[in-house]
């Protein structure tokens, strides 16, 4: 359903791809720290379903293309939040800003650089920064689905912050997070606003728990963000249940 082929320019993405999730751990709701370091995305993902989106994997997506689906994506996330506080009597304030950088340094968080290879939700300036060259890397590789579960990851710490929630360990925030990235996503889906290719969900649930298995990917340790499966539950318990599913309170 939805538009597959012409993903070019304008409004919602079309066809959203859920393919292999590279999850982007972070360590916390952004106080003042990045996304662990990651060593990118596997190099063989599942096969692209039939009609998958033309960027996926095809390595002709542009920078230039990709922070425009960011920046879509953002505005999706934006819309989302809005409604969802609106609903519970509040006001959403949007996240200030989301700032794509290529250098180590570039952008600083509370006074510290920001690496390579890293996403973050920055709570002492309110802002999304991703490395952008990474980012897009990934996109390539894996699919859209990266660049949705990416921001909707990081958007999720921020909204986090505007509710005060407080939390006893990390691993909480990270999963919670994984759970409104979920929710974010699926209620996007069903409400027509972002479409899914038949088989993407199941490739989605078998990406995520091959990506646990990979030694190589730290973020994934016990205790600070989850095991592939935890996350998965979490970000399938958000997909299917939408926020109720997430313990916002
Ligand atoms: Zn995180």
């Amino acid at each position: 359903m939805g538009e597959k082929a012409g993903r070019r320019r304008p409004g919602p993405l079309a066809g959203l791809l859920v393919a292999v999730v590279v999850a982007a751990g972070c360590m916390g709701g952004g106080l003042d720290q990045g996304e662990p370091e990651q060593p990118g995305p596997r190099q063989n993902g599942p096969a692209a379903s039939p009609g998958a989106d033309s960027t996926r994997a095809d390595g002709t997506t542009s920078v230039a293309e990709f922070k425009q689906d960011f920046s879509d994506a953002v505005g999706i996330a934006e819309r989302y939040w809005t409604d969802r506080f609106r609903a519970s009597g509040k006001q959403f304030q949007p996240i200030r800003r989301v700032v794509p950088y290529t250098r180590s340094g570039e952008v600083s968080c509370g006074g510290e650089g920001l690496p390579r290879n890293n996403a973050v939700y920055c709570s002492a300036g309110d802002f999304i920064a991703y490395d952008v060259n990474w980012s897009v890397g990934a996109f390539r590789q894996v699919g859209d689905a990266f660049l949705f579960y990416l921001l909707g990851h990081e958007y999720a710490h921020g909204v986090q912050v505007r509710l005060g929630i407080r939390y006893n360990f990390t691993i909480q925030q990270e999963l919670q997070a994984d759970c409104m990235a979920g929710a974010y996503i699926g209620d996007n889906v069903r409400s027509g606003t972002l479409t899914l290719a038949e088989g993407d969900l199941d490739e989605f649930r078998e990406g995520l728990l091959a990506v646990g298995d990979d030694p190589n990917q730290p973020w994934f340790a016990e205790g600070s963000h989850g095991t592939a499966e935890q996350r998965t539950d979490s970000f399938f318990r958000g997909y299917e249940n939408s926020l109720d599913a997430c313990g916002l309170g």
